[in-house]
């Protein structure tokens, strides 16, 4: 293993692990914290899919710790904590206490922070994350339901969230390439800084950061920032296999469930239900016991098949916020991703193999609820969004989407894509 990866949430770890695919290193991903004694999966970088961006920071802190260990135990030589292209997180974390948490452990003062996923529209300026031409506190993830993004400022956010300084590099230093920004780097550090947002506009600016970074034990940033780092590898002759993208065709009912209640999954389930069977989940009759995972499933059963059925809890800010009124967010939340998971392996157990699966948290429970450990990535969907397929049996084709990637006709899309298989 040559780059061991902990990501925060499943989505964005198969996100990651699409884009190392993509660049070449032959890349597993691990669902949850791995046995201790587990040895590591045959591949050059191995991503680990914790469920923990919204968990208590303390808890994010132990398990980011314990991937960590097994990781480094496998052979990893740099660690790469993703988190997402939005920089989901609160002011008490978890994207700083796990990073400082991570630094200490591997006895380094200095790690980067760039989110920016320029395919995606993510791109950061002056430390302001932006989503395509709206800053990041206007762009819809203000009213995200777990992590709500008011402050576009990702040097003010994170220095909320971590102990030690937080500093900038700008725009000027990652335009004039990998050495000014290693420059950069040790400037801030010589200040007293540990930790530094890092701008990026494009994708070449990604691949000088990863360039600059090669000899960082730790660096953090959503997927975009991996594009640079296979090729620090190969540079320095240690990565030669060809990394293969095909995925064993797997046949078998088709479903999309989904729990997310970002702006683009609120676009896209809009089209599915109106082209497909399609049901909504009531997060105020299931809390009332009216609406049952019985029932759902019954409809489910009957409408499975080779077309794709959808399962929604998806809903606009307004009807999301007022059930949170009602039921508390987290409760909301863990009612709604409780309710998914079941359903989910309700449908695995009535046959259902291809599942779309919308949302961060949403993945984390199904895929849990589910018993997979391990997927073998496939081509992207749309960017972000693999096909993967997991390891154990029965053998399921998998796309987990996060909130907000995709085009609207993503999960009609998904399964025209989707190996051996058509819908
Ligand atoms: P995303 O990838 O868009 O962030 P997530 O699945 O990570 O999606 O997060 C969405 C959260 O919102 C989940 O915890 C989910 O259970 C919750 N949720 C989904 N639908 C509703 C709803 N109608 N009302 C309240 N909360 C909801």
């Amino acid at each position: 293993m040559l780059l061991g990866c902990i990501a925060d949430d499943v989505t964005g770890a198969s996100d990651l692990a699409a884009t190392l695919v993509r660049e070449g290193m032959r890349t597993v991903q691990v669902l949850g914290l791995p046995d201790a004694a587990a040895p590591p999966p045959e591949a050059d970088a191995v991503v680990v899919a914790l469920k923990s961006r919204t968990i208590p920071a303390k808890e994010a802190v132990e398990q980011s710790l314990a991937a960590l260990r097994w990781l480094r135990a496998g052979g990893a030589r740099q660690i790469f904590f993703k988190y997402c292209s939005t920089f989901d997180s609160s002011d008490v974390g978890n994207i700083g206490p796990v990073a400082e948490a991570l630094l200490e452990a591997l006895e380094s003062d200095m790690t980067l922070y760039c989110p920016a996923f320029p395919t995606n529209g993510r791109s950061v300026y002056q430390g302001h994350l932006f989503v395509g031409d709206r800053l990041l506190s206007e762009s819809g993830m203000q009213h995200h339901p777990l992590t709500p993004m008011t402050d576009p400022d990702l040097v003010r956010v994170l220095q909320r969230q971590t102990t030690h300084p937080v500093g900038l590099v700008a725009y000027a230093d990652v335009a004039q390439g990998a050495a000014a920004v290693r420059q950069r780097l040790a400037a801030l550090q010589g200040e007293g800084k540990r930790h530094a947002i890092v701008d990026a506009l494009e994708d070449a600016h990604l691949r000088t950061i990863g360039e600059a970074a090669a000899d960082l034990p730790l660096l953090t940033g959503g997927s975009g920032l991996a594009l640079g780092l296979p090729e620090n590898f190969r540079r320095a002759g240690l990565l030669q296999a060809q990394a293969s993208d095909t995925l064993p065709p797997v046949e078998g009912p088709a479903v999309v469930l989904s729990g997310s209640c970002s702006r683009a999954t609120n676009g896209q389930v809009a089209y599915m239900s109106a082209r497909a069977p399609s049901l909504a989940l009531d997060p105020l009759s299931l809390a009332r016991g009216e609406q049952r995972v019985e029932q759902i499933l019954e409809w489910a059963r009957a409408h499975l098949g080779e077309a794709p059925l959808l399962i929604y809890a998806t809903a606009e800010p307004e009807k999301v916020a007022a059930i949170q009124a009602e039921l508390g967010r987290d409760a909301a939340g863990s009612l709604v991703e409780e309710t998914m998971a079941a359903v989910g392996r309700g449908l695995v157990e009535a046959g259902a193999r291809r599942l779309v699966i919308a949302g961060g948290e949403t993945s984390g429970a199904v895929v849990q609820a589910l018993g997979v450990t391990a997927l073998q990535i496939g081509r992207e969907i749309d960017p972000g969004v693999p096909w993967t397929a997991s390891l154990g049996e029965p053998r399921l084709l998998l796309a987990l989407k996060s909130g907000n990637f995709g085009t609207e006709d993503f999960f009609e899309k998904a399964f025209r894509l989707a190996p051996g298989g058509s819908a």
